[in-house]
């Protein structure tokens, strides 16, 4: 049986961040890393961005192996057994730890009753990736079901590739969890000058295949024709490893302020098991609750807390507030903290709906902040939100210049 000193459960972001931190203190210690994959790290963002305006597929790859760490590929890890500290594989195989990271991130939510076709991809990975490439192409049918982070990204890249794209959105359209109604039916207009068809308020429920052709079925609406689906129906963590394990669970791995995980049913967290990225719930001083942020900035920060952390540094409380960040054509923005279309919404149009700062409220204290065409000012937003007062439109507005 392989014994590692770390074993990093997952290939994510946060697994090869976890790898560089533990190397900022350990040069020679071995490292597992066990992903369910059959590639290598990656940087996820530009599956949906960069690579659909030029940059090479090879510019993903995080060249985690320079590391000295064993690359684990095409493994899933199906038991963690803490009290023999050892993981076993789909196939049986052990692995041995003496400290372990639990970073396996989340894993696509599904159309409820659909057929499985070779044209339907959940968007998640480079093979993903790889596959609707493959499909998409000039004057090719894709349908986008979902206008949330992954919909609105992927629909944009389609009709950069000269798709004809048409969006199916339970909605009032893009990004409308999110965004204020002026802001979101903006951006329906944006899209659709763009050639982009929205159907909004409206539910896909599956594909429907009559011969060679395919087609999305839409509740109480016309069949749409596709050469290609995309569901981004969002992602759920990949937690029951934890759970069954005896770790404290709650919508994700609850960890303690050292990102140590906790066990269930209370007390002191276990004091070699770690847990980071989208699979990891924690407590932010700056929000007052326990947050799991499946974005970038967390994966990133987190894994390399952990990793830190399992090499033996003391780096205090993680107290970081992640930041995300998203383009839609030539639009972009970076947001912090909780963006929540429910929440009281102040705008500061600079340039309506193109540059402006949004703050979001609940009960006057000041939950995330929306940098709309506004760069450089992360930092500025995260440090109003951490301050312990009550606001209003006429405080806020003006604050982030
Ligand atoms: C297309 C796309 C675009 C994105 N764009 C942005 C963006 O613009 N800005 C932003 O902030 N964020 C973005 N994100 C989100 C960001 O990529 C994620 O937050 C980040 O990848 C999370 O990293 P992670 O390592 O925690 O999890 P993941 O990236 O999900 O990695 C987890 C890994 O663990 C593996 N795994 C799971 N279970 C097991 C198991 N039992 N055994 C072994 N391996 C396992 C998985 O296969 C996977 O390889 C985007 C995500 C996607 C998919």
């Amino acid at each position: 049986m392989p014994d590692f000193t770390y074993l990093l459960i997952g290939g994510g972001m946060a697994a090869d961040a976890a790898a560089r931190g533990i190397r900022e203190l350990d040069r020679d210690g071995d490292i597992g890393v066990l992903s369910e994959e059959p590639d290598p790290p990656y940087a996820r963002p530009p599956l949906s961005k960069g690579l659909w305006r030029g940059e090479p597929l090879e510019s993903v790859w995080k060249d985690t192996a320079s590391l000295g760490v064993t690359l684990l590929l095409g493994k899933r890890a199906v038991r963690i057994e803490p009290a023999a500290r050892q993981v076993v594989d789909q196939r049986g195989a052990t692995y041995g730890w003496h400290k372990l990271l639990i970073a396996s991130g989340g894993r696509v939510r599904k159309l409820v009753a659909a057929q499985a076709s070779d044209r339907l991809i959940y968007f998640r990975t480079v093979a993903d990736y790889r596959r609707l490439r493959e499909l998409a192409g000039k004057g090719k049918r894709a349908v986008v079901i979902g206008g949330g982070f992954i919909g609105s990204e992927v629909a944009a890249a389609l009709a950069l590739a000269e798709c004809k794209v048409t969006m199916v959105i339970s909605g009032a359209g893009i990004g409308a969890n999110v965004f204020p109604l002026d802001l979101v039916r903006f951006l329906n207009g944006y899209y659709e000058e763009r050639g982009v068809t929205l159907l909004v308020n409206q539910s896909a429920i599956g594909i429907r295949k009559t011969g060679r052709r395919h087609a999305v079925a839409v509740l109480g609406g016309a069949d749409v024709p596709a050469d290609a689906v995309v569901a981004g129906l969002g992602i759920q963590p990949n937690a029951e490893l934890a759970e069954e394990a005896g770790l404290a669970v709650e919508d994700g791995v609850l960890v303690d302020e050292r990102l140590r995980a906790l066990p269930a049913g209370g007390g002191a967290a276990r004091p070699a098991v770690w847990a980071a990225g989208d699979v990891a719930r924690v407590f932010s001083p700056a929000l007052g609750r326990k947050i799991r942020v499946e974005h970038e900035d967390a994966a990133l920060t987190m894994g390399r807390y952990a990793g830190r952390a399992m090499a033996g540094a003391d780096d205090g409380p993680y107290t970081h507030l992640p930041f995300f960040y998203s383009d839609l054509f030539d639009l972009g923005y970076e947001a912090v903290g909780e963006l929540d279309a429910r929440l009281e919404i102040v705008a500061d149009w600079k340039v309506p709906f193109r540059e402006g700062v949004l703050y979001y409220l609940d009960h006057r204290r000041l939950r995330g902040v929306l940098l709309w065409g506004v760069v450089g000012k992360v930092d500025a937003a995260r440090d109003l939100i951490a301050e312990p007062r009550e606001w209003d439109a006429g405080s806020l507005k003006g604050r982030i210049p």
